[in-house]
């Protein structure tokens, strides 16, 4: 890693504010629909590895393979500020990209569903993000919610997407059978 550069990259169009005794990121210039606004960087651990790390590096490590997980160096680095929200306006691309869903307008704060990332159970979590359609918990199994897999087609991290169609295949298989 070069020293005193961040291990992860965020859009100019976005700023970091505290929040609570957390961190939001702000947009502060209008979103496109489509842009990367976010990229993941760090060490990348295995759940063994992982399990080894302060609680804090836990809860902002992006899982990006079945074993593999993109760990930041400190506990606020740029992108962990980009936080969980069950309506968000990201998605994920390429493991450890964020893009924007839709258009986003100034002051709305980047979110991404992590439903999205996370197939195990290393981040499990209470929710109060607020949005109607709000889980309350969210877990290492949300990606196996149909109307997930529908609402996010294209924003899953790629090990997710494969798992997904593989159980389409099986349903499909499943149907065919019983034709
Ligand atoms: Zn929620």
């Amino acid at each position: 890693m070069l020293v005193g550069v961040d291990a992860n990259f965020l859009s100019p169009k976005a700023s970091v504010r505290a929040a609570g005794e957390g961190w939001r990121t702000v947009v502060i210039a209008p979103i496109d629909a489509g842009e990367t606004v976010a990229a993941f960087g760090g060490s990348c651990l295995t759940r063994s590895e992982l399990n080894e790390t302060t609680a804090g590096q836990q809860a902002q490590a992006i899982q990006i393979d079945e074993d593999l997980f993109m760990v930041g160096e400190t506990a606020a680095v740029t992108g962990a500020t980009i936080n969980h929200s069950c309506a968000p306006n990201c998605g994920i691309r390429a493991g450890v990209l964020v893009v924007a869903v839709r258009d986003i307008a100034v002051g709305e704060s980047l979110a991404y569903d992590h439903a999205m990332s996370s197939g195990s159970d290393f981040n499990d979590f209470e929710c109060g993000c607020g949005a109607a359609s709000c889980r309350h918990k969210v877990t290492g199994n949300d990606w196996m919610l149909v109307e997930l897999q529908l609402a996010y087609r294209g924003y899953f991290s790629a090990y997710l997407a494969k798992r997904i169609a593989a159980l389409v295949t099986v349903g499909a298989e499943r149907r065919a059978f019983a034709l």
